[in-house]
């Protein structure tokens, strides 16, 4: 794999074609990897969001999607799987180049993301309303589910196709039409999917990508009085301020944010099991994941065992450049969050944590990387065990008890995901009822399918994606009801 020798340039999707901005200018992003431009972006403005949107409320307003049959969109949904995994090698070298993770893990982010769109494809296909024929005689109601009309989406950068595809294929689904936001520093691949839908028989300006900066175009995206929703996912700070600005023309937001997600660990587990989970849930993305495994409470009867163990697994990680086939972890996607790790393991050292692996930079000739971090003995209640720190750290919290782990994971402002390893199901189940988490593995981590429902409890959102009901969050109901026979008079 070849890094390009000229960045690629991408205009905006507008309308079913690429097109400039307003701005005319562009947005450079350097291989966090390699210290080289790899793509230029247009950067749009909210001049360009009005003519998307407008593109997007003519085509709603059509009916030329929204009065499709379900059989009709499933054919396109599931002609879109089929094309990303035909275009799979260059969607996977731009979200390499453009967000440092490991090409081979790219790789299967597009199949899994292929594995989305046909799901989406099939619920197409299976979004009933009710009827209910208990209300006498006289009367019999149904309910019809309608496209809640357009949609505004705006993603992150850490699994830029996959995210947008937990978004877009659902939304289509309904029959709504749709402005994109991307992140700015992952804005290629979210433009391919658009030119793949178009490929695939998406008709002109049901889908429209703006890229650029959260202000103007994602702010502009929230403040659009002819958009009727925005599902966000991202920051919980950014995802608070979304929330307020949407309640301009009180649009429906959905919100898929942070979270601080505890593994339980106790002195029952398959040892094995433990740490090869612990491992990919710690480091997996570099530690850039909503779903992290970043505070492992572990039973203080197999701490010791259990430290030694991880330690030495997470040693074999190999740090590196992410288009070496060999590379587990990549680079760290900007200076920024580089900083903001950096600072969380001083942090947790200062409140008494002890380094038993990692704790800095990898010294490399090009590119950002940090070594995969284990840090033990962090104080259940300080920030590096409470507060999200988005790389490749991992806190161990050391506990008595499953109430005082219970205690422990909950003790956050988050709420995304949890979990337990035990062999005691009574443990297990007594977890999986009190963890105030959307998700609970048992005996797991980071195993998603798209039948499953995703998404927060408290400050890590609102709304859930994926699952039997993902069509319908882009939906309202409609109650209909129909009065039989001779009208009986008001009085
Ligand atoms: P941010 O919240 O910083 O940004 C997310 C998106 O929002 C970007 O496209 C950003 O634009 C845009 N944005 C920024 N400001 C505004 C605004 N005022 N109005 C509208 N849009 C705006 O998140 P990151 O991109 O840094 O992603 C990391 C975060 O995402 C982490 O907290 C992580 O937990 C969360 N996340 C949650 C997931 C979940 O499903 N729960 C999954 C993946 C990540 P830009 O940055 O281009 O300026």
């Amino acid at each position: 794999m070849k890094i390009p020798e000229t960045p690629k340039r991408f205009d905006l999707w507008i309308d079913g074609a690429f097109t400039p901005s307003t701005s005319a200018s562009y947005m450079t992003r350097q291989s966090p990897a390699h210290d080289c431009p790899v793509t230029a972006i247009a950067a749009g403005t909210a001049a360009d969001v009005d003519r998307a949107v407008a593109s997007a409320l003519q085509t709603f307003e059509s009916g030329v999607w929204a009065n499709t049959s379900g059989a009709e969109r499933s054919a396109i949904l599931y002609a879109v799987a089929e094309r990303l995994i035909e275009r799979k090698q260059e969607l996977a070298l731009l979200e390499t180049l453009e967000s440092g993770k490991p090409l081979a893990q790219a790789d299967s982010e597009v199949e899994w993301a292929a594995g989305i769109w046909k799901h989406a494809a099939a619920l197409c296909r299976h979004l009933y309303g009710q009827s209910c024929n208990t209300l006498g005689a006289s009367t019999v109601s149904m309910t019809l589910r309608e496209p809640i009309g357009v949609v505004g989406l705006i993603t992150p950068w850490n699994f830029p196709l996959l995210i947008a595809s937990q978004k877009v294929p659902y939304a289509l689904a309904a029959g709504c039409s749709a402005v994109i936001k991307p992140s700015e520093l992952t804005s290629a691949t979210t433009l391919i999917l658009a030119e793949i839908l178009k490929e695939c028989g998406l008709p002109d300006g049901v889908l429209n990508v703006v890229t650029g900066y959260g202000d103007p175009v994602g702010q502009a995206l929230c403040e659009h009085k002819d958009i009727e929703m925005i599902s966000f996912t991202g920051s919980t700070t950014v995802g608070k301020a979304i929330a307020a600005t949407a309640a301009c023309n009180l649009k429906k937001v959905c919100l898929e944010l942070g979270g601080k997600n505890a593994m339980i660990v106790m002195d029952d587990a398959d040892l094995d099991a433990v740490v090869d989970a612990a491992r990919l849930g710690a480091f997996f993305n570099m530690g850039e994941c909503c779903n992290a495994s970043s505070r492992i409470l572990v039973h203080e009867g197999i701490a010791d065992q259990f430290v030694e163990r991880l330690t030495a697994f997470a040693k074999e990680l190999s740090v590196c450049d992410p288009l070496d086939e060999t590379s587990k972890l990549g680079a760290i996607i900007n200076e920024t969050q580089e900083q903001k790790i950096l600072g969380y393991i001083a942090a947790g050292q200062k409140d008494g944590a002890t380094i038993c692996l990692g704790g800095g930079k990898v010294e490399t000739e090009k590119g950002r990387y940090l070594e995969a971090t284990i840090l033990d003995h962090v104080p259940a209640d300080s920030a590096t065990a409470t507060e999200e720190v988005f790389g490749p750290v991992l806190s161990i919290v050391r506990i008595k008890t499953l109430d005082e782990a219970i205690s422990i994971a909950n003790r956050t402002a988050y709420g995304l995901s949890a979990g337990i390893f035990t062999n005691d199901y009574n443990q297990a189940m007594k977890a999986s009822r009190a963890l105030r988490a959307g998700t609970v593995w048992v005996n797991t981590w980071l195993e998603g399918h798209p039948e499953l429902s995703f998404g927060g409890y408290k400050q890590s959102g609102l709304g859930r994606e994926l699952g039997s009901k993902a069509v319908e969050e882009y939906t309202e109901e409609k109650t209909v009801l129909f009065s039989l026979g001779k009208r009986q008079p008001w009085w």
